[in-house]
């Protein structure tokens, strides 16, 4: 059993060093716990140490755990992974946040099926940075008609932009995929008022997560170096 109240240390210290190198505050960062093929226990132990974001990727796990934990009141629930168009209600009412929307349709299901008595949902949009022909995601040129089309919907929040580079990129392009991202958004806060208080770089996972925050990550999706190997089996992210 993997501990994780020392494998959330080792995170912090982490961003400890990493913030105080390239001169951020670490309290900028977020850390979202990525649970899938965790089980409910392991998200129970590391919101018993303090912590309070977790991201999943497969809705019926996810449903499962959340039925389990349901007693944990201020828990906040991160969807990170593909949007079927059939499985937007429970989404969208079992969440409270989504970061992988890269469909305006997918955008309006969400927004029809959000409960009015919720807090509107925080979206983050997808984005293929290295322009990946298998990797779902929209195109940069793409983002800002995208991010007006869901100004629109009352039921959503757009919070920001996510992305997963690719694999096996050198760290220089690693560098630089991140900085396009950072960039992107700080033409989308320029494009519009409403657009100004967009806040959210959800990108950097356990193995890359000091470049990603070197280059502006304001959420960190951190999976097997909090909770260990996960426990079943899964597809790969984004697959
Ligand atoms: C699984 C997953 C992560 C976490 O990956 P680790 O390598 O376990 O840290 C982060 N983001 C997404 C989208 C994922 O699917």
């Amino acid at each position: 059993m993997p501990n994780i109240a020392d494998n959330l240390n080792h995170i912090h210290h982490r961003i400890q060093h990493i913030t105080k190198n390239v001169g951020r505050n670490p309290n900028d960062i977020t850390i979202l716990a990525v649970s899938k093929g965790q089980p409910a226990q392991a998200i129970r132990n590391a919101y018993e140490l303090g912590h309070r974001h977790f991201g999943e990727n497969y809705l019926q796990e996810a449903l499962d755990k959340q039925q389990q934990l349901s007693d944990l009141t201020d828990i906040c629930w991160h969807f990170i992974g593909p949007v079927q168009s059939n499985k937007t209600r429970k989404v969208a009412e079992s969440f409270d946040w989504v970061h992988t929307v890269d469909r305006i349709k997918i955008a309006e299901r969400l927004n029809t099926l959000r409960q009015s008595h919720q807090k509107p949902l925080n979206i983050c949009l997808q984005v293929n940075i290295n322009e990946e022909e298998s990797k779902s995601g929209l195109l940069a040129r793409e983002v800002e008609n995208m991010a007006f089309s869901i100004m629109a919907l009352p039921h959503l929040n757009l919070r920001g932009l996510m992305a997963i580079p690719q694999s096996s990129l050198s760290e220089a392009e690693l560098h630089k995929s991140f900085a396009a991202i950072t960039q992107l958004l700080s033409k989308l806060r320029n494009s519009s008022p409403q657009l100004a208080t967009l806040d959210t770089l959800s990108m950097g996972m356990s193995a890359d997560l000091e470049v990603a925050i070197a280059e502006g990550a304001t959420m960190i999706r951190i999976g097997t170096a909090i909770f260990g190997p996960r426990q079943f089996p899964q597809k790969t992210p984004n697959s």
